[in-house]
């Protein structure tokens, strides 16, 4: 069996509660039991408190006292019901007794125990609703306390009924004198919106505002959570500009490359005409030498800027590409007939050999660009000896290499090989002619078409590059 409820009765003296305890004893299947006869002298006891589970008030205290001891109750918010036990003649009291903190009440010589019990469990039942009703409170005011937007409750004049404390730094005002205040905000049509709040005449925050009607203490009025956005705007405003800035850059790029190409290309072009024309027509040896050096350093000029305009077109991924099925060995075969004239001045063998599948789906101008580069410096790097060009293809990808016999890289310098303008030899003491800008080309174009390019070389025995396609990838 569960322990009876326990109660503990204020009385004038033993005697005054003598008739409840005689209801409640002896019947314990009521569930109650009286714990204490406190005699009240206007001081209340925690420890009889504590002892409770319902409270007794008896009527021979005296008006005057029970409402002392009521409004101490009261104030020590104890939820414990509280029940008063009068006099048949003192009914007419009890409405103001109930206004003043007692639940219910009992009839001293008239009520049936059963009345008695029905009364101390209604109040009971009332004290656990209560209870439950306060800590959900509790719970709900903390959460509204504690959290960092701010929620405001308004009526329908705009007057705010309530304002949690993180309004005071959202709004930059105290609680105090928001609550009965006017709401000084920009009221939004849509129920989510973006609003300035400002603080002072040269501050202010940006605040993101959702309202909803609810009905608050049977009125309709509107709740608002306003949260402080600020960073999230600079941040999205700091991405927007930057974006545009990028997009105008990358216009202005696009429109020098379209410009350039033309302004620098037509002029030298004509230049480099007119020298071959002087150098063909004029007898004179020297001026024919002269006319002959403008011719080569006039092509000189014109790879430099087509290479760079090239790299620039590549950054700015304005290159557009084809697709085609072709054959690697056979670009690799055309390539190496177009440099014909370079070997011919060298003593070099040239060796292509294919194993299994050599077809991707490619753009086949960009394939001769990246053959065109590795095969043209593997001519350049090696004075006599062999090239070899080595195709393995399986169904995913074809694997690629151009070995040469050069003059290979020294290991220091291969990590830098594909950086822009990157040269082995440079100033005075140059071997080779170039720009430093073939390989860095030859990478991009490689990784255009979702290949990868490494390259392994042992100074004075020669360098090899080696070439992955993706089949597939390339067939997107
Ligand atoms: P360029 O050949 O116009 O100088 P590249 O970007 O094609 O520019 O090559 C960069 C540098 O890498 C070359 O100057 C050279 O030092 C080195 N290099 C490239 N290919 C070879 C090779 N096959 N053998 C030796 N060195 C090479």
């Amino acid at each position: 069996m569960t322990a009876p409820n326990r109660i503990v009765i204020f009385a004038a003296g033993d005697s005054d509660a003598e008739w409840l305890s005689n209801q409640v004893s002896g019947r314990e299947e009521s569930g109650f039991a009286v714990e204490l006869v406190v005699s009240y002298s206007g001081q209340l006891d925690d420890k009889h408190l504590s002892r409770a589970d319902a409270i007794v008030v008896d009527s021979s205290l005296g008006s005057e006292t029970t409402q002392h001891l009521l409004y101490e109750l009261m104030m020590r918010q104890s939820s414990l019901p509280i029940i008063l036990c009068i006099d048949a003649d003192q009914e007419g009291e009890f409405p103001d007794a109930v206004r003043q903190g007692a639940q219910d009440f009992i009839i001293k010589g008239s009520d049936s125990a059963e009345i008695i019990q029905r009364v101390f469990l209604h109040a009971l039942d009332r004290a656990q609703i209560l209870r439950a009703t306060q800590e959900a409170e509790e719970r709900v005011r903390a959460i509204i306390e504690n959290i960092s937007d701010g929620i405001l409750i308004v009526d329908e004049a705009d007057t705010i009924l309530f304002a949690n404390p993180a309004c005071e730094l959202i709004l930059n005002r105290q609680l105090i004198e928001l609550l009965g205040a006017p709401l000084e905000l920009e009221i939004p049509k849509a129920a989510d919106a973006t609003v300035e709040i400002q603080h002072t005449p040269d501050s202010s925050i940006v605040a993101s505002l959702r309202w909803v009607p609810i009905r608050w203490e049977g009125r309709d009025v509107r709740l608002y959570t306003i949260r402080d956005v600020s960073v999230e705007f600079e941040i999205r405003e700091q991405l927007q500009k930057t974006k545009d800035e990028a997009e105008r850059l990358a216009a202005l790029k696009t429109s020098f490359l379209a410009n350039m190409s033309h302004e620098l290309r037509m002029p030298l072009a004509s230049m480099i005409g007119f020298a071959q024309l002087i150098e063909e027509g004029i007898d004179h040896e020297e001026y024919k030498e002269f006319a002959g050096m403008i011719v080569e350093g006039g092509n000189k000029l014109l790879e430099t800027i087509n290479s760079i305009l090239e790299l620039t077109r590549l950054d700015a991924q304005t290159v557009e590409m084809r697709k085609q099925l072709i054959s690697l060995e056979n670009s690799a075969n055309e390539v190496v007939n177009s440099l014909r004239p370079l070997l011919d001045e060298k003593t070099i063998t040239v060796q292509i050999t294919v194993e299994g599948i050599d077809t991707i789906t490619a753009d086949p101008l960009i394939i001769r660009r990246i053959f065109n580069n590795l095969i043209g410096n593997a001519i350049k790097f090696t004075k006599n000896g062999s090239i070899t060009i080595s195709f393995v293809g399986t169904d995913d990808a074809v694997r690629c290499e151009i070995s040469d016999s050069g003059i290979g890289i020294d290991p220091e310098f291969l990590p830098h090989v594909f950086d822009e303008f990157a040269q082995e030899s440079t100033g005075r003491g140059r071997t080779h002619g170039g720009t430093g800008l073939g390989l860095t080309i030859t990478q991009r174009l490689v990784s255009a078409l979702s290949g990868s390019i490494e390259v392994s070389s042992k100074k004075g025995r020669g360098s090899t590059f080696t070439l992955v396609f993706p089949r597939l990838a390339s067939q997107e």
